[in-house]
């Protein structure tokens, strides 16, 4: 049971961090944390200084992504925590805090009372982006925690297939509700190409993203192919970006785009 007390006013933290990036899916599994992940390291390799923070209650990755599932955040003052450091870029996860099978029944208020905490009361520093894995989804929760946090804007994650896309239609309404600038779409998992023969395949749909876009009035910041080197190394935590160029293309088009 976690239970930080802390007097901290509640925009404090804030004033260090530059930008805060909302990271949402309409549907669970479309590649959300992997992208954050991936963004994440694609801006600090730019030179910026990165955090992320896993607000994914029902399904915290970014502990794994970043090969950190054994970290405990420490603390010095016994309100704050400090985040865990990897790859330069300082991570905060609900993962490190409480069993995974605890968060996924909690309702609405615990949840975005438990964001509140990780967000005000971690140890962030100076910041330019601080990039947040949204839980998935546009239900109250999602609704409350994008209320709470005080974001530049949201990043839309999706793959090619109807029910993605539709779900995602659903996210930029959510946004749209509150207020908050949507950034772009990125569209994963968009095409596959074979390895044997170079063709490209579009596997879950074709041009389903450029669509949602266009009628949206959003950018479509990248394509991102099903690629088997991104599933390895985000199930291994490695970093991608240094070890696979081609693919970190995509990662490095998209945080050049947010950072302009
Ligand atoms: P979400 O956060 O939306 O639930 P994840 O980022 O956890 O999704 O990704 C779900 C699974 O799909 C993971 O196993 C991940 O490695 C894999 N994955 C994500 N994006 C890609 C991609 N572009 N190509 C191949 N596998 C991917």
């Amino acid at each position: 049971e976690v239970n930080i007390q802390t007097q901290l006013p509640k925009h404090y933290q804030y004033k260090k961090i530059k930008h805060i990036v909302l990271i949402a899916s309409g549907k669970g599994g479309v590649g959300k944390s992997t992208t954050a992940a991936n963004l994440a390291l694609a801006l600090s390799d730019q030179g910026a200084e990165v955090g992320v923070l896993d607000a994914d209650i029902y399904g915290p990755s970014i502990p794994s992504l970043f090969d950190a599932i054994d970290e405990q955040p420490t603390t010095q003052d016994n309100k704050t925590l400090n985040p865990i450091v990897k790859e330069g870029i300082k991570i905060q996860s609900i993962g490190f805090l409480v069993p995974a099978d605890n968060a996924t029944v909690w309702r609405g208020p615990m949840a975005s009372q438990a964001l509140n905490q990780l967000l005000n009361e971690t140890q962030w520093g100076e910041l330019d982006y601080l990039i947040v894995d949204m839980p998935p989804g546009t239900g109250d929760i999602q609704l409350t925690m994008t209320q709470k946090v005080p974001a530049s804007g949201a990043l839309i994650v999706t793959t090619p297939q109807d029910l993605a896309l539709l779900d995602a239609q659903k996210g930029i309404a959510m946004f749209n509700q509150v207020n908050l600038p949507i950034l772009g779409l990125i569209e994963n998992m968009s095409h596959y190409i074979c390895t044997h023969c170079g063709e490209k395949n579009h596997i879950f749909g074709h041009l389903g993203g450029e669509q949602l876009a266009v009628r949206h009035g959003v950018p479509l910041l990248a394509q991102i192919p099903l690629n088997i080197q991104i599933r390895e190394a985000s199930e291994q935590g490695q970093n991608l970006l240094t070890q696979h160029v081609d693919i970190a293309e995509h990662y490095f088009s998209c945080a050049q785009t947010i950072s302009s």
